[in-house]
This record gives structure tokens, C-alpha cells and sequence, in this order.
């Protein structure tokens, strides 16, 4: 369904969204019934290259906890993921060419669709042509690489080295992968420091664009180790879990067959309701964490990160009882 700029800053801003949050409902009902998917969340390492301004991962974070799994605990992980029926594990890192070679990412595919059965989705950061072209031809099927803003200027403050000149780094290679075969998944972080609400109707326009299989937005949570947490410059965007679930409900009228998680960093900003009021507004994708407990505790991109910890009984259960609240069936996918 097509929205103007205008229609989107209105509800965004309105004083009063229940009407959108209907219709998401509506069309998440008619395009996904009543499934929620279940995607297995590994956390390969927290060592990362980069510097990201908004990140506790960031190489400059000398307080950061560092660790990086090994190919046959990652195995493992997904063999978990397989005995939960969930069809899909997530590998997600700190962006890291040395540790995540092309060969072996390639062969880590291979050996989970081989051995697990389960689908792969990557998200690596922002990776070569050439790397991608491998591990796609190695059996990987989606790509998660979040754009975190289409406004150049503040994507370019925010990651040092980025550059104002030419294409946004990240759409362009969101568009690379999609010609390789790739189901794309992309998204953005709401409330940065001088973020503006109609770069964040700019943003769901550019979803709908790039005609996005997966979008996974929520709160930018400040880390205290992190210079972004430091700045004062004001956001026009509200930190809240009403203003993202706002935007899953656009972005599931915008893209009405995508796959939109209820995000974790929505469940930190409100631990009681947040990952059940994202899936009435729009989401329908889950994602627990399969991380070892050894080391979960250093993928800390921002403090208090809450997570439906997997394969942990109790955990499992409260998920499955929101489920059934929510009369939703988890589907393998
Ligand atoms: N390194 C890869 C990348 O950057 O695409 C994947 C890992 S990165 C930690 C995954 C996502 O975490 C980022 O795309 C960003 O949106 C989110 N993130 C990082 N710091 C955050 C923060 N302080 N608050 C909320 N989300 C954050
Ligand atoms: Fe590294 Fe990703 Fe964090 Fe940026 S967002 S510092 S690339 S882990």
C-alpha cells in the first residue's frame, strides 16, 4: 500500500494512533494469519573494526567485554535452534573481516544448512561484493544490514569515516545483495540525537523502495561508553516503545508481506509489554537469544539489554504464554 510523506509524519505525530494500530492488524492478519516466526539470534563476537558513534561495541569502548565464538559452539547453537523447531538461525557480529573470513563464513553455511537444516540469515555489517557473492553461493539466504538513517548528513556524523559523497554505503549495498539472490532486511534506530521526524518518514518511504523482506527497527538506547550517549543535541524523535510501535504499524502498511520483528530493544524499554505490543502492532517475528550464557553477557551494544534467553525453559514458556494471549501459532520458517 502506497503512503505519502505527509500521511506518514501525520501519524507519526497524531495524538492518537488506535486507528493505525487496527489497520496493521488487519493486514498482518491477512498476509501472515496467525503466525509468528521464530528467528534463533547467535551472537558470534563482540570484537568489531568499527566505530560507530551510538555502538558499546565500538573498537574504542576499552571497557568493552570482548569474545569470539567458536565454529563448533556456533554449530551447536543451531542444532538448538533446530531442536526448537525454529527453521532459522540469525549470525550476527561485530563487523570484523579478520575473524569472518570469506572461507570461513562460506564453510560455517554450509555446515549449519548441511548439518541443522536451518536457514541462514547473516549480518555481518558492511561487507565485499565479493564476500557476499560467496556465502550466498554457500547456501545463505537473507541478509540483515540496517541502514540506521537515511539522512546522509547524520549517517555520516554518526559513522566515522562514511563520508558524505555518493551513495549511502549501506542502501547501496542492501541493493547488491538483493541482485545476488539474497532476501534483504535492513532498518533504523529511532531517537538519535539530532534525528528529525521527517528523515524518519523519509525512512519508511525508502523500505517500501527498496521493497525490504525483513525491517527491524527500534530505540536507540544510549551506552554511557559510547560519545553519542554524550551529546546534547535534541532528537525530534521520541524514545519510546509507542513511537516504534507506530512505526511497525507503518511499515507493515507500506510493505504488507514483510517479515518485521519485535525487537529486543523495544523489550528493554518496556520489559513487561514491549514485545507483546509489538507483535498487536504489526511485528510478526520473534527472535531468542541462542547465545551461550558463558559469554552473552559482552554483546552489550547498550546497557540492560533484555532477551527471551533460548533454550532456557522459563524463558520459552513466558514467550509461548504471550503467544497463545495473543492467539498466535509459532511457525517454523
Ligand atoms: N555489526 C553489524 C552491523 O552493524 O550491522 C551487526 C551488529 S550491530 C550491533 C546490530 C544493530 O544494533 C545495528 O544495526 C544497530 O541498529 C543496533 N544498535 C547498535 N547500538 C545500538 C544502541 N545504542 N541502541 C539501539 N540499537 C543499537
Ligand atoms: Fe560494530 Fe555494528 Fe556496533 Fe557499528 S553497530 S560498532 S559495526 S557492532
Amino acid at each position: 500500500m502506497s503512503m505519502t510523506r505527509e500521511e506518514i509524519l501525520e501519524w507519526l505525530t497524531c495524538a492518537d494512533a488506535t486507528p493505525l494500530f487496527g489497520r496493521a492488524r488487519e493486514v498482518r492478519v491477512r498476509t501472515k494469519g496467525n503466525a509468528v516466526f521464530l528467528r534463533g539470534l547467535i551472537e558470534l563476537s563482540s570484537i568489531c573494526d568499527r566505530d560507530c558513534l551510538y555502538c558499546g561495541l565500538r573498537r574504542s569502548n576499552a571497557h568493552a567485554h570482548r569474545y569470539a565464538m567458536a565454529d563448533d559452539a556456533i554449530l551447536a547453537c543451531a542444532a538448538m535452534a533446530r531442536d526448537l523447531a525454529f527453521g532459522t538461525v540469525v549470525l550476527q557480529a561485530g563487523e570484523c573481516a579478520r575473524l569472518w573470513t570469506r572461507d570461513r563464513v562460506a564453510e560455517l553455511v554450509r555446515r549449519i544448512k548441511g548439518e541443522t537444516g536451518q536457514r541462514v540469515t547473516l549480518s555481518l555489517g558492511e561487507r565485499s561484493e565479493a564476500d557476499t557473492a560467496a556465502w550466498r553461493a554457500a547456501g545463505a539466504d537473507r541478509y540483515l544490514l540496517r541502514f540506521e538513517t537515511s539522512d546522509r548528513n547524520l549517517f555520516a556524523h554518526i559513522h566515522p569515516g562514511a563520508g558524505l559523497s555518493g551513495p549511502h554505503p549501506r542502501v547501496d549495498q542492501l541493493r547488491r545483495m538483493r541482485a545476488q539472490g539474497y532476501e534483504i532486511g535492513s532498518g533504523i534506530m529511532l531517537g538519535l540525537p539530532g534525528q528529525t521526524l521527517s528523515s524518519v518518514a523519509d525512512d519508511l518511504l525508502l523500505f517500501a523502495a527498496l521493497r525490504l523482506d525483513m525491517v527491524g527497527l527500534g530505540p536507540y538506547l544510549a551506552h554511557p561508553e559510547t560519545p553519542l550517549a554524550r551529546e546534547a543535541t535534541p532528537s525530534e524523535v521520541p524514545v519510546s516503545a509507542e513511537f516504534t510501535c507506530r512505526c511497525y504499524a507503518l511499515t507493515r502498511l507500506l510493505l504488507p508481506e514483510a517479515n518485521i520483528p519485535s525487537t529486543t530493544a523495544l523489550s528493554t524499554l518496556d520489559p513487561e509489554r514491549g514485545r507483546e505490543r509489538g507483535l498487536v502492532s504489526g511485528a510478526n517475528v520473534f527472535m531468542p537469544n541462542l547465545t551461550p550464557k558463558a559469554v552473552r553477557e559482552g554483546y552489550q551494544i547498550y546497557p540492560d539489554k533484555i532477551c527471551v534467553v533460548a533454550p532456557e525453559a522459563d524463558s520459552l514458556e513466558a514467550l509461548h504464554a504471550t503467544f497463545t494471549k495473543l492467539g498466535l501459532r509459532p511457525v517454523s520458517a
